[in-house]
């Protein structure tokens, strides 16, 4: 398996995640989430179109889970998925939306706050993570895949396992520094408290499982 290359604006943005001194890391948990319930909308919006299709309400949610031990969180949706193509055409290349507005603005005007204004997308993982792996499966695909990177080395793009069509994005931990407590992504409260301040306007449910050791 072959790594390949971040496009040359993706990596600029990578760098800056990574080396972030921005004080709201915290803000890439909002990312996350906004994308999981952008994808469940894309299911809403399929199932009012296709008429072999309903949307029950019941299978569509937002799911945070922590593993104390392997120090990760995990951001699991039932929304509609990444192709392989998708996946690519997503994840490895910077995508038009909030993160190219962000790039934009970012020349650079205050530094600090305008992370926190714009949607910086998903690369804001790389804030808190060494790594980020995800396993999708599209709606369109009867073969889900895993994408992984370090944010630094390029991503992977492999075949992989997954029953249910959706998307599940594990962030693993950063190390503890003398000046950041990472740890308190694995802390409920801390987590139910960063939800409900910057996620709270989202429609669908987000449910909790936290490992208690
Ligand atoms: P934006 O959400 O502004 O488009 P992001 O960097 O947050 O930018 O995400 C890039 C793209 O990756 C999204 O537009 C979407 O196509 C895809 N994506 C990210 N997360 C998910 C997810 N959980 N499910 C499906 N697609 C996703
Ligand atoms: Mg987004």
């Amino acid at each position: 398996m072959t790594t390949k290359p971040f496009q040359a604006e993706s990596k600029r943005l990578l760098e800056m995640m990574i080396n972030s001194i921005y004080s709201q890391k915290e803000i890439f948990i909002r990312e996350l989430i906004s994308n999981a319930s952008d994808a469940i909308d894309k299911m809403y919006y399929r199932a009012l179109t296709d008429d072999t299709l309903t949307f029950n309400k019941d299978d569509y949610y937002i799911k945070l889970r922590t593993d104390q031990e392997n120090r990760e969180l995990v951001i699991t949706d039932t929304g509609i998925g990444m192709t392989e193509e998708e996946l690519e055409a997503n994840l490895g290349i910077i995508a038009k939306s909030g993160s190219l507005a962000f790039k934009k603005e970012n020349e650079i005007k205050d530094g600090h706050d305008i992370i926190g204004q714009f949607g910086v997308g998903f690369y804001s993982a790389f804030m808190a993570a060494d790594y980020v792996t995800v396993y999708t499966k599209s709606a369109d695909s009867s073969q889900a895949y895993k994408w992984e990177s370090n944010g630094a080395d390029g991503y992977t793009i492999e075949p992989a396992e997954k029953e249910t069509v959706g998307t599940e994005v594990i962030i693993k931990l950063r190390e503890n520094t003398e000046d950041e407590n990472y740890d308190e992504y694995l802390d409920e409260h801390k987590l139910k408290s960063i939800v409900k301040k910057y996620s709270d306007y989202i429609r669908y449910p987000i449910k909790m499982d936290v490992s208690v050791h």
